[in-house]
């Protein structure tokens, strides 16, 4: 049983990815455009029902193009969850902008409404409101869109909603990505599904995302000659990736499903338990459980989170602590951080623990992580 290793998320092809890329070889589009490309664009643009979209080579690229084109520029700030992947934030830094990192709430691990409130008003005292917010959607939870929306509305400073973890949430029956003026989704290796790496921006502007193209094509001109005007990048998604796109599509609601009949059985085994807290699904949201998540109160096990991974470990079961909030991070060490009244976000990192939720894993399997759990624990 713990023979082979139980991963955390990895890849699970469809079986039709081969099919498209095959598709790519035989017409001999191997390339960063192509018919997946545009298919694949199609099929996100359908699913979350967003205007456009682009297909890129990174989530991380996504959010480059998306801060980019809302004008961030060198000393500008931007506010940006802090309980989040460093993807969220890097961008920050490659426009020589200055990150504010913001708390999470409990009831949603994501941005709270409260901590974003304050951050405004400090900045708006000081006379430099943010560029543009960045607001993550953790684990395949919603954040909370309507409060964070109206904060953001409020003072007129856009959202870019990194929904790289949650492709297929809802909010209040709408798709996760879709509330900011740009959403932003990853294809890595680890996430719902993948293309071996990729992104995709989406944004019901189809101008902007005319502008993204141009940005993620090295801004070229409208000329026969190689014309530039402004700076660009090369982040285009390859043809032969946007065919792996194309099946994972066909697949995306069975994972979802399948991740969260994971999570129901580890809810089901260890939700009761006195200590143990599983992740929230906040009222009318439907999340993703990409990953399953929990809180232990280690005092009361007597163990750490961090010895409940290596436990796990040594049985070849793949587990990971919470994201460690970017305000704890040495290379964020000077930037401001605004939390609610207790520090939620490093709270939620030194008690939580992602479990091994890969689409891939036996029921059987599933129940040795959980045995293995509770024999940790007691
Ligand atoms: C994975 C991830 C990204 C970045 O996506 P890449 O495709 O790996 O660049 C951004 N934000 C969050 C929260 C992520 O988990």
């Amino acid at each position: 049983m713990g023979e082979s290793k139980i991963l955390l998320s990895s890849p699970h092809m469809g079986g039709t990815e081969v099919k498209y890329v095959q598709e790519a070889f035989d017409t001999n589009w191997i390339a960063p455009l192509g018919k997946n490309v545009i298919e694949f664009e199609n099929q996100v643009k359908k699913f979350t029902g967003s205007n456009a979209a682009c297909a890129l080579s990174s989530g991380t690229a996504g959010i480059h193009i998306a801060l980019d084109l809302l004008g961030v520029q060198q000393g500008d700030v931007v506010f940006c969850s802090s309980l989040t992947f460093i993807a969220s934030a890097n961008p920050i830094l490659y426009l020589g902008a200055k990150p504010v990192f913001i708390d999470s709430d409990l009831e949603s691990w994501n941005m709270s409404p409260i901590a974003l409130e304050k951050a405004f008003k400090a900045y708006e005292e000081k006379g430099k409101l943010p560029k543009a917010v960045v607001i993550v959607n953790l684990y395949g939870q919603s954040a909370k869109m309507d409060e964070l929306m109206a904060i953001c509305d409020n003072y007129n400073v856009p959202v870019v909603e990194d929904a790289a973890e949650s492709l297929g949430a809802l909010y209040k029956g709408k798709m996760s990505g879709t509330f900011g003026k740009f959403g932003v989704f990853s294809f890595n290796g680890n996430k719902i599904i993948t293309t071996s790496g990729g992104g995709m921006i989406v944004s019901d502007d189809e101008e902007m995302i005319q502008k993204a193209l141009k940005k993620a094509t090295q801004a070229r001109d409208q000329a026969v000659h190689y014309q530039h005007s402004e700076v660009g990048y090369n982040y285009r998604l390859s043809n032969i990736s946007a065919g792996i796109g194309r099946g994972q599509m066909e697949v995306l609601e069975q994972r979802i499903n399948e991740k969260r009949e994971i999570f129901n059985r580890y809810e089901e085994a260890l939700g009761a338990i006195d200590g143990i807290e599983m992740m929230p699904e906040l009222e009318n949201t439907y999340h993703n459980r990409w990953l399953s998540t929990m809180i232990i109160d280690s005092e009361k096990f007597g163990v750490s989170v961090l010895e409940i991974i290596e436990h796990l470990a040594k049985n070849n079961i793949e587990a990971r602590p919470v994201w460690k909030p970017m305000h704890m991070q040495p290379l964020f060490e000077k930037c401001d951080y605004f939390s609610e009244e207790k520090d939620n976000s490093k709270y939620l990192y030194e008690n939580g623990i992602c479990l091994p939720s890969d689409t891939k894993m036996t029921v059987e399997q599933q129940e040795f992580v959980i045995n293995e759990i509770k024999d940790i624990l007691s």
